[in-house]
């Protein structure tokens, strides 16, 4: 029972930032982490349903990994 049914993309971005995937609302401090290719900042999170994000360290949020960050 998703209780981010009824949201949109705004709140979905909004709950990434604060560190909880959108996919099963797990927090994203508890994910799997790699180090980001070619950025020290930032890191890639893996979440155990297979989301991926990127975390920066600097800002401290978190936000989607784009298709092509995902891609070995
Ligand atoms: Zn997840």
């Amino acid at each position: 029972m998703p209780f981010w049914k009824p949201l949109k993309n705004r709140v979905q971005t909004e709950l990434i930032k604060r560190g909880y995937c959108v996919g099963c609302a797990r927090s994203l401090s508890e994910a799997e982490r790699q180090p980001y290719p070619g950025d020290e900042d930032k890191e890639l999170v893996t979440c155990s349903c297979r989301r991926v994000f990127v975390y920066d360290k600097r800002l401290n949020t978190y936000r989607r990994a784009e298709f092509d960050e995902v891609r070995k």
